[in-house]
């Protein structure tokens, strides 16, 4: 089980989930963050921490925004598995469907 980020994180990125989690498993991208889904320990810090309630346990995200399930562990599969958002560093690029979203 994972949280998923989600719409509303788009180009807000304040960053106030990456304090929160424990085992650091947030990555940045350009626009928005990602929750790796195979080092999200299911917590639920990051979903308290989040001020635009973009992140949600990924059996509660709405119905309009579950392509974003597939979105956050599509755009980190191609790293494996770093285990540690901070030591791998910000990604400089979003998945494809991100970086069509319109600019808020
Ligand atoms: S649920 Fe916990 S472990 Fe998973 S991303 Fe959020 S804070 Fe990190
Ligand atoms: S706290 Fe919410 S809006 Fe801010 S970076 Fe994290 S998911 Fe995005």
């Amino acid at each position: 089980m994972t949280y998923v980020i989600t719409e509303a994180c788009i180009d807000c990125v304040d960053g106030s989930c990456l304090a929160a989690c424990p085992v650091d498993c947030i990555y940045t991208g350009e626009r928005m963050f990602y929750i790796h889904p195979e080092e999200c320990v299911t917590c639920g810090a990051c979903e308290y921490a989040c001020p635009v309630e973009a992140i949600f346990h990924e059996d509660d995200v709405p119905a309009d925004l579950a392509q974003y399930t597939l979105i956050n562990a599509e755009f980190l599969a191609p790293l494996g598995s770093p285990g540690s958002a901070k030591r791998h560093g910000p990604l400089h690029s979003d998945h494809p469907f991100v970086l069509a979203r319109p600019t808020c």
